[in-house]
């Protein structure tokens, strides 16, 4: 990038009048993956004028229902092709993307997002590194390249350490919490059977886990929105609480960080920041995704702008929107087991939502299969607080 054309931004860095490339509403966007992430973007920015071409081997997926699309494999190239040519820009909404075909887009059509962050997020090492150049602390880790260094390395990092896969793995998979020295032949036979590197993490008794999302526009402007407290149950993310239930300084940090990643990064879009919060107060990046992010559902209802508009608004070059939080708000995950319950339940009238002054907005994905532990859909539960939204989660029973 040149450094001609800066003019000053929003108080977080410089916004460009260089490179700026505007795609005016009524132009296409192509977006290589057609889920969930895929759909609401597309939902999103049809509301602004936009039109919108999907590349999923589903026929019928989540996003296919809502837009033009093309059913082809992600390393079809002539199918990647096809999408340049339909597309005035071209961004994704998964981060293993395939870095031949990500580069071919670039030069076909415009991607101005580019394939290097991707290569940086799809590699937990060089990710490390690039949040590290960046200013912002990880875990203490380490490359493992055989058993015998795996087991130095726990001596070193002390145990519990988190053995993961570098490649590949995604809500816990490709992972093993190595506990004992006894399970370190287990762990490394294990994790190493797929080829994939692996990196040792120091294990982080968190006091809560928390996750930042950050725009930067393709000329440079920067915004977050609030962070977010997440909740897991069996590594899926169950509950996203916002604000956060710490001290606002906390927050504020945590904002400041994934700025400082976002703008060291050159990052164009948006990336999720997820945080471990210590019992000692410090954060420590646990990892990156360059796209809309489960735990920024909440922005669809809660914020003045939500994440998947201020997605389109950053890769398109329109100036950001304002994301302030206009509600206190719980997003509660809907999976496969979750659905009929549910539906069920927001099918009455609902005495209690009156009560607490909840508000739940219901969103489903229009998968066909509701299988268990299956990302279906979720839940943002506006109320005057957290606590309201979240006994009125409780009180339905569907998650308990
Ligand atoms: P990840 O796939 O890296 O997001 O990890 C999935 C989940 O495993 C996280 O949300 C944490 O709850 C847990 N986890 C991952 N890495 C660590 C770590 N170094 N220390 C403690 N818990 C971890």
């Amino acid at each position: 990038m040149r450094d001609s054309g800066k003019i000053t931004g929003n108080g977080s860095g410089a916004v460009r009048t260089d490179q700026a490339r505007v795609i005016p509403p009524g132009s296409t966007v192509g977006i290589l993956g057609g889920g969930q992430l895929g759909r609401m973007m597309a939902l999103a920015g049809s509301a602004m004028g936009y039109r919108f071409v999907a590349l999923d081997p589903a026929e019928d997926g989540p996003c296919a229902q809502v837009a033009d699309s093309i059913a082809a494999g992600y390393d079809d190239r002539e199918a990647a092709r096809e999408l340049a040519s339909r597309a005035d820009v071209i961004t994704y909404e998964f981060e293993n993307v395939d870095a031949g075909v990500a580069a071919m887009l670039a030069e076909q059509s415009y991607v101005p997002q580019g394939s290097e962050l991707l290569y940086t997020t799809q590699h937990r090492l060089r990710e490390k590194r690039a949040i590290e150049a960046a200013g912002a602390r990880v875990a203490p880790y380490e490359e493992i390249s055989s058993e015998a260094v795996l087991r130095e390395a726990c001596g070193r990092l002390g145990l519990p350490a988190v053995l993961k896969t570098a490649t590949g793995g995604y809500d816990g998979k490709g992972q093993w919490v190595i506990r004992s020295e006894a399970e370190i032949p287990a762990a490394y036979a294990e994790l190493s059977r797929s080829g994939a590197e692996l990196v040792l993490e120091q294990f982080v008794s968190f006091r809560m886990e928390l996750s930042v999302i950050a725009a930067r526009s393709s000329l440079g402007e920067v915004k977050t929105f609030p962070a977010a407290e997440n909740i897991h149950i069996d590594n899926i993310l169950h509950l996203s609480v916002v604000p956060a239930r710490v001290p606002a300084a906390v927050l504020e940090e945590a904002e400041r960080l994934a700025v400082r990643i976002a703008e060291g990064l050159e990052v164009v879009g948006l990336i999720a920041v997820e945080l471990f919060l210590t019992e000692e107060g410090e954060l420590f990046v646990n990892e990156l995704a360059p796209r809309p992010h489960n735990s920024g559902h909440y922005t669809m209802e809660a914020c003045r702008t939500s994440q998947f508009e201020q997605h389109v608004r950053a890769v398109c070059g329109l100036p950001l929107g304002d994301a302030g939080l206009m509600s206190p708000v719980v997003m509660v995950n809907v999976l496969g087991q979750h659905v009929e319950p549910l539906v069920s339940h927001l099918s009455r009238f609902d005495g209690e939502a009156a009560r607490l002054g909840a508000v739940p907005k219901l969103h489903l994905y229009g998968k066909a299969e509701a299988k268990p532990n299956r990302k279906m859909g979720h839940v943002n539960v506006l109320a005057p607080d957290t606590a309201a939204a979240l006994e009125w989660i409780r009180g339905t029973g569907v998650w308990s």
